[in-house]
C-alpha cells in the first residue's frame, strides 16, 4: 500500500519515540479500492501530550478526544490516540473516552469493518474483522453487533446508508435488520450531523440511493414530515449534474412549493446560501418561460440572475427525467412529443438567455439607466413611490432595451407622473 510521504514521517517519528501508530479509517479503506482518500488520519499509543511533544507545530482539535492535528507545511493531519468509546448516552455521546495502547481496542469502537482497518509500513494492513472481504464484496456491515453500534450512535445507520451510495455497496443483512429497528433513534441525532451525512449522500455517484430512507424509515424520523421520494425523485437525482443545489432540488422536488423546501432546509440547519438557491430553484422549476427575448429578460429580472442558468439546468433534468405515459397513477407522465417539445424550449431560452447576458441588455434595478436620485432631482418624488416608478421603468426597458437611457427614462417618468 502506498501512503504519503508526509503520513510516512509522522508514522516513523511517532515510533522513533517508542509509539505505534498507524494510517487508519476511509484512508486505508479508499487506498485499497484505489481511490484517492480526502484526508489521512492517523492512530496511535502516544497520548496527545506524547504528539504535541513530538511534533513542533501542532493544534488542539478535539483534545478531550484524543484528537490533535500535526501541521507539516502548510498540511494537517489528526493524529487521534488509540481509544475506547465509554458507555453512550441517548444514542449520541459517549459520556467518556478513555485511552488506550492496544490498537484493536481502538479500530472495535469504529462503524463498519471497511473503516476499521489500519496499515503502517511495518506491519501491513491490521484486518481484524472481515473489512478486506467485505471491501471484496461490496458489503456494508457493523463491527460486532449491529444493534449494539447503532444503539451506541444512530447516525451510523444513516452512514450506513451513505457510504453505500458512495461506493456501490449493499449493507448487510444483519447491519440492515437493526438499521429499520433502531430507525426511531435517529430522532435524537442532531440535525447539523444528520445533514452532513445526507447530502454526502445525494452528492454520492449513487444518489437514487436515497430510497433507503423509505427502505428503512429513515424519512418519517429523519424529517418531521416525510419527504416524498418516488420514481421521479430518483430519476430527476440521477439526470441532474452532480452539484449539492441540483441534488437538494431534486430530491425535494414532489415537494413542490418554494415554503416547503426551506421548512425542510431549515430544519435540517443548512447554510443560508443553500436554503435561498434550493428553496428558489423549487419555486420555479414548474414554470414555463416563453422563448422570445422579452419573457426571458423578465424572467431573469423575476427569478434573478444569480439562478437564472442553474434553473435552465434543473428545468432540463427534470424534464428528462419525466416519465412517458402511459404512468402508473399518482405519477405524472407526457408523451413523448410533448417532452421533446418542452426541451426544444428550453433550449431556445437558453440561447435567448446568453445573448441577453452578452448584450449586456438590463435585467434588474441596478442596470436601469436611472436611479432614485434622478428621480429626486427631477422633482418627480412626489406622489406615488420612487419604487413603483423605478419598477414601471423597469419593465418598459425589460421589454425593449433600447429604452433604456436616461432622458428617454426621465421623459417616460414625467409622462407616467401626468397620467
Ligand atoms: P470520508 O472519506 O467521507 O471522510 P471516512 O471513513 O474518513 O470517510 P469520517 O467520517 O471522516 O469517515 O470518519 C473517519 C473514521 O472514523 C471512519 O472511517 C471510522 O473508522 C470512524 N468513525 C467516524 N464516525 C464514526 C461513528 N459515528 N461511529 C464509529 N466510528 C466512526
Ligand atoms: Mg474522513
Amino acid at each position: 500500500m502506498e501512503i504519503p510521504k508526509k503520513v510516512e514521517y509522522i508514522i516513523e517519528e511517532l515510533g522513533n519515540n517508542g509509539f505505534e501508530a498507524f494510517a487508519v479509517g476511509g484512508c486505508v479503506r479508499d487506498t485499497i479500492l484505489g481511490r484517492n482518500p480526502q484526508d489521512w488520519d492517523v492512530t496511535t499509543s502516544a497520548s496527545p501530550m506524547d504528539v504535541k511533544r513530538i511534533f513542533k507545530r501542532t493544534i488542539d482539535t478535539g483534545i478531550q478526544h484524543g484528537t490533535v492535528t500535526v501541521m507539516l507545511d502548510k498540511e494537517g493531519f489528526e493524529i487521534t490516540t488509540y481509544r475506547i468509546d465509554g458507555e453512550y448516552e441517548d444514542s449520541r455521546h459517549p459520556k467518556e473516552v478513555t485511552f488506550t495502547t492496544n490498537l484493536t481496542e481502538d479500530l472495535k469502537r469504529r462503524d463498519f469493518t471497511i473503516n476499521a482497518m489500519a496499515y503502517n509500513p511495518k506491519s501491513g494492513i491490521v484486518d481484524e474483522f472481515g473489512g478486506i472481504e467485505d471491501l471484496n464484496n461490496k458489503i456494508i456491515r457493523c463491527v460486532g453487533v449491529a444493534k449494539e453500534r447503532f444503539m451506541e450512535d444512530a447516525l451510523r445507520i444513516l452512514r450506513a446508508v451513505r457510504f453505500s451510495a458512495q461506493l456501490g455497496f449493499e449493507i448487510e443483512a444483519e447491519t440492515r435488520e437493526a438499521a429499520k429497528e433502531l430507525a426511531p433513534t435517529l430522532k435524537k441525532i442532531s440535525r447539523e450531523r444528520i445533514q452532513s451525512e445526507l447530502s454526502k449522500l445525494v452528492v454520492s455517484p449513487h444518489p437514487d440511493y436515497v430510497k433507503e430512507l423509505d427502505n428503512l424509515s429513515l424519512n418519517e424520523n429523519i424529517f418531521e414530515d416525510r419527504i416524498i421520494i418516488n420514481e421521479y425523485t430518483l430519476r430527476m437525482l440521477l439526470v441532474v449534474r452532480n452539484d449539492k443545489v441540483l441534488r437538494w432540488t431534486a430530491l425535494l422536488q414532489e415537494e413542490s412549493t418554494a415554503e416547503r423546501a426551506k421548512e425542510i432546509l431549515r430544519g435540517l440547519k443548512f447554510d443560508n446560501y443553500t436554503i435561498n438557491h434550493v428553496s428558489r430553484l423549487t419555486k420555479w422549476l414548474r414554470t414555463e418561460i416563453a422563448p422570445d427575448k422579452a419573457s426571458v429578460r423578465h424572467a431573469i429580472n423575476q427569478i434573478g440572475e444569480d439562478i437564472f442558468a442553474l434553473l435552465l439546468e434543473a428545468k432540463k433534468a427534470f424534464y428528462e427525467s419525466m416519465p412517458y405515459l402511459p404512468v402508473k397513477a399518482g405519477v405524472y407522465g407526457i408523451e413523448e412529443a410533448e417532452k421533446a417539445d418542452k426541451l426544444k424550449l428550453l433550449e431556445d431560452v437558453k440561447g435567448l438567455y446568453e445573448s441577453v447576458i452578452e448584450n449586456g441588455d438590463c435585467v434588474s434595478l441596478k442596470q436601469l439607466a436611472v436611479g432614485g436620485n434622478d428621480i429626486i432631482k427631477a422633482g418627480l418624488a412626489k406622489g406615488q413611490g420612487i419604487g413603483e416608478l423605478l419598477e414601471y421603468l423597469l419593465d418598459i426597458v425589460l421589454d425593449d432595451p433600447t429604452e433604456n437611457e436616461r432622458e428617454n427614462l426621465l421623459r417616460r417618468a414625467k409622462e407616467y407622473k401626468e397620467v
